[in-house]
């Protein structure tokens, strides 16, 4: 708040400087003063007929008198004339009708019943018709004589006839101040005009745009105003010299319109002033059309209603905006409050209220110029604030992804992990479970006494044997044994001397049979069965006869004391494809271990032929 209103003031200070120092450029002592040129009579030519004759013999109670000299009459169109006496000089001098916008403007210096000068002015001649080139009216005064001048005067302006009479050298001194002010004044406005323009080429920003464009028009308003437009911009164009200010002031409504629904987002705020803007803009527009077909005077009273009416409704938006809290409504009703407020003091100005010519020219000019400036700074100010919220909003978004990035790779690296330990149990798991198994397995096909392979498994292994033979045309032997007289052995020490022998003979026997391949089980009872694979006749009855002395040379020691015992052997091998089913092996075996038992006992049979038993007896 603070900083915009020292913004304001400074802005106010600098335009109201140069204003001072051009205004006071008209009453500067050093090159000597303006008189006031006070016009004694005026006279209304309603049919516009009188020629400079007639209006001169018109009898006195024609002409009406005019007390402080003071022509502001307001919109007529018709026909005055005006009356106004000069002293005699010998210097050079210059007559300043001080208001520019006058239709025809017809100067005669009579002196004596005889016209010594005849001036046609107006802003319907060109411009360059005129005597001295000037924004306003100015023309020399003849010398050496006591005049009358006559003013013929025809507009559809306001009225005004603001004269003053120059020293000659004063008046282009002062109009050097002048033309600075102006100078400031439109130089400003260029200024803003191109850097705007500039700044929409590079941000893109309609707000931008319209405010280049509202600004271009408030200045050529301001150049119809002050005549600069003509002598400058249109000198030929009589016919933009006449709509200008019209035509230019609806079209800096229009794009003011524009402008502050953009610069202050009021769509966002409030539905009924976006209507109001839209209402305003659109018929600032109607009415810049309309105006070229109106004549001027009915023109300007429309644009001056329409004003009346858009800056009410402007101001009630800036204060509405400003209670919302806007910053930018705040510096927008300060920048508005300028321009209603020049407009305020011009309307007191035409009431003559206050000094009517100065303020009619330059309140405008001051007022229009701190707008255009707090506004191009609203603007700047708004556009460096949305780009500060985009880079916040950017860097947020940036700052969101790189951590939603780092939770996902956390949750990745989480998830990973869990899966690594997941797999882990579950190998675990599985080894266990596959170990737990192998036990079960082993469990499964061992005899608990012995330790050796149970029967369930013998089954299973003579079928595999016997393939494995059938495959790779090899031999395979089976060795059936069991043990003689066993039930006297139970029935004298006991069955747990008993299965002590059968836990020592299955360790012997192990120590007998000592190859790898070689399966040793514990086929039922005190019954075992040795399969031996790749193994032919000859070497089966060897490792039948090893084992038959084995067992029979060394007593078992037990808890009864060393007792000895015998086996009777059956032996039968499965070569040359001799049998088709293991069972029929497994057949044989069984003959010839009955047949070993028949013999004798302690004693092996090979299947078939009926070997004699290598007992260490008989050897
Ligand atoms: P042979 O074979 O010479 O004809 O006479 P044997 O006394 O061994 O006769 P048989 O085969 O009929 O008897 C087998 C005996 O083996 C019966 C049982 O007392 C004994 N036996 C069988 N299984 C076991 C066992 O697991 N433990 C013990 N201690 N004895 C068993
Ligand atoms: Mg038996
Ligand atoms: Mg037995």
């Amino acid at each position: 708040m603070k900083h915009y209103i020292s913004y304001t003031i400074r802005v106010a200070v600098l335009l109201s400087a140069t204003f001072w120092a051009v205004s006071h450029a008209e009453t500067n002592e050093i090159t000597g003063k303006p008189e006031a040129g006070i016009i004694t009579h005026y006279l209304v030519d309603a049919s516009g007929s009188f020629s400079l004759s007639e209006a001169i013999n018109l009898p006195t109670y024609g002409w009406h008198t005019i007390a402080n000299g003071n022509v502001s009459f307001g919109y007529d169109d018709r026909t005055y004339w005006f009356k106004m006496d000069i002293e005699a000089s010998d210097s050079e001098r210059l007559l300043h009708v001080a208001y520019p916008l006058l239709d025809q403007l017809d100067i005669y210096f009579v002196a004596a019943g005889q016209t010594l000068a005849y001036y046609e002015l107006g802003d319907t001649l060109h411009f360059n018709t005129r005597p001295i080139a000037h924004e306003d009216f100015v023309v020399p005064i003849p010398p050496h004589h006591s005049l009358t001048t006559y003013f013929r005067v025809h507009t559809s302006s306001a009225m005004n006839m603001p004269v003053k009479i120059w020293p000659t050298n004063a008046f282009h001194a002062s109009q050097a101040l002048v033309q600075l002010g102006f100078g400031i004044y439109f130089g400003v406005l260029i200024c803003m005009v191109l850097y705007n323009l500039f700044g929409f080429a590079v941000i893109r920003e309609s707000s931008v745009f319209s405010y280049s464009i509202y600004v271009i028009f408030v200045g050529l308003m301001a150049a119809g105003l002050t005549g600069v437009g003509f002598r400058y911009i249109w000198p030929g164009n009589i016919w933009l010299q006449d709509h200008a200010l019209v035509l230019f002031g609806c079209l800096s409504f229009g794009f003011a319109a524009l402008f502050i629904a953009q610069l202050l987002k009021i769509k966002q705020h409030s539905a009924l002033f976006a209507r109001g803007l839209w209402v305003m803009g659109g018929l600032a527009f109607i009415i810049a059309i309309i105006s070229v077909f109106l004549e001027y005077k009915v023109a300007i009273k429309l644009l001056l209603i329409f004003a009346i009416f858009s800056c009410s409704f402007l101001v009630i938006l800036a204060i509405s905006m400003w209670r919302k809290g806007s910053v930018y409504a705040r510096i927008f009703a300060v920048a508005w409050a300028a321009f209603i407020g020049a407009i305020f003091l011009n309307s007191l100005a035409y009431l003559g209220v206050i000094d009517p010519h100065f303020m009619q020219r330059y309140a405008i000019m001051i007022g229009s110029g701190i707008e255009v400036l707090l506004l191009s700074w609203v603007l700047t100010l708004r556009y460096s604030d949305e780009r500060l919220q985009k880079l916040v909003a950017q860097e947020e978004a940036l700052r969101r992804s790189a951590e939603a990035q780092e939770a996902q790779r956390q949750l990745n690296e989480e998830l990973e992990q869990r899966v690594d330990e997941r797999t882990f149990e579950l190998e675990m798991a599985l080894r266990e479970l596959q170990e737990v198994n192998n036990e079960l397995e082993r469990k499964n096909s061992e005899d608990g006494l012995t330790g050796l392979f149970n029967r369930r498994h013998f089954d299973h292994q003579l079928t595999v044997e016997f393939r494995r033979a059938w495959r790779n045309k090899q031999p395979v032997a089976l060795i059936m044994l069991d043990i003689d007289y066993f039930k006297p052995i139970n029935d004298t020490h006991g069955h747990m001397i008993g299965d002590q022998i059968l836990v020592a003979l299955a360790e012997r026997l192990k120590q007998t049979v000592r190859r790898p391949s070689d399966g040793i089980f514990r086929y039922g009872g005190e019954e075992f069965a040795l399969l031996l694979g790749n193994t032919n006749e000859h070497e089966a009855s060897q490792v039948a006869s090893m084992i038959s002395r084995a067992i029979s040379e060394t007593p078992f020691i037990t808890d009864a004391g060393p007792l000895s015992i015998t086996v009777s052997i059956g032996v039968s091998i499965a070569e040359h494809n001799l049998f088709e089913v293991p069972e029929q092996l497994l057949k044989a075996a069984d003959d010839a271990l009955y047949a070993a038992k028949e013999r004798g006992r302690n004693q092996f049979v090979i299947a078939q032929h009926f070997i004699e038993p290598a007992t260490p007896d008989n050897d």
